[in-house]
């Protein structure tokens, strides 16, 4: 079940909740801590920093040391999965190589 990350317009402060995709598009989304309705979804200031391809870099810089992009691979979908969010096809594709085990500076060639 993913989870999603709103902020209260009203007071202000953060909160997480548990959703299902089916619930996501009918459930109404109020603070636990001032009962607002205004809230708005979060998104991580990490991901508007540095955006998807810049993150696909990062993480296999991260990973050059290791010799298994499975893993890696397995860690990036987790996060994208959890995020809830449809990778763009460039990304998805890569992350479909480092699975199959596509080392990462293998993957970064075909990117520049
Ligand atoms: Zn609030």
């Amino acid at each position: 079940m993913p989870i999603y990350e709103y902020i209260c317009s009203a007071c202000g402060k953060p909160f997480s909740l548990f959703l299902s995709y089916a619930d996501y598009d009918t459930a109404s989304v109020r603070c636990p801590d001032c009962g607002s309705g205004s809230v708005r979804r979060r998104i991580r200031p990490v991901r508007v920093a540095t955006g998807e391809k810049a993150r696909l870099e990062k993480i296999s810089e991260e990973a050059a040391g290791s010799d298994s992009p499975q893993m890696l691979g397995k860690v990036m979908r987790t996060i994208q999965e959890n995020s809830g969010r449809e990778l763009p096809p460039d990304t998805n594709e890569a992350l479909t190589r480092l699975e199959r085990g596509e080392s990462p500076a293998e993957i970064d060639k075909d990117y520049d």
